[in-house]
């Protein structure tokens, strides 16, 4: 199917980071860059998650409701992005309610030498018929020390000093 191994990494380099198994210029590229526009909550949580993984904090600011987005500046997020390595995202349930559609999902990163777990209920809602993200639910997930000789928990197999560690 791929002639060497390096055309093989380049697809694979170029795969989607929330992770749909579709590249990422055909997954959330285009919602991040504006060319498209979420037709689900879920596509705009996923979007939202490769949005921090490509530190595009614009698009996060803008993805809030409005009356959310003074709470949240682009160097908050931004101070966010850049400490949180994101590794893993799992989306748990999808649904709707008379208030909007929730995700509840799994979003898993390495920040300050811990392996955090983000699990939350997020709730979007259409404004000016664009889903944004309103406000979340979070469940309280203890974080977890990495030791440099450890195994990086990004599953590459390496250990964490040589891996994900800054
Ligand atoms: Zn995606
Ligand atoms: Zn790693």
């Amino acid at each position: 199917m791929y002639n060497t191994r390096i055309d093989f990494l380049i697809f694979y380099e170029a795969m989607c980071y929330c992770p749909s198994n579709t590249p990422f210029n055909e997954c959330c590229e285009p919602f991040i860059i504006g060319s498209k526009r979420p037709t689900t909550a879920e596509q705009l949580m996923r979007s939202r998650y490769s949005a921090y993984c490509t530190k595009n904090a614009e698009y996060i600011r803008a993805t809030y409701i409005a009356s959310e987005q003074h709470n949240h500046s682009v160097e908050d997020i931004l101070a966010f992005a850049d400490i949180a390595q994101f590794i893993k995202l799992e989306i748990i349930a999808t649904g709707d309610t008379s208030d909007g559609s929730y995700v509840e999902f799994k979003a898993t990163y390495i920040a300050d030498n811990k392996v955090c777990l983000l699990h939350e209920k997020s709730l979007f809602v259409k404004e000016s018929e664009h889903w944004k993200y309103a406000d979340g639910t979070i469940y309280p997930t203890p974080d977890v020390k990495v030791g440099r000789n450890d195994e990086c928990p990004c599953g590459s197999g390496k250990k964490y000093k040589k891996c994900h560690s800054n």
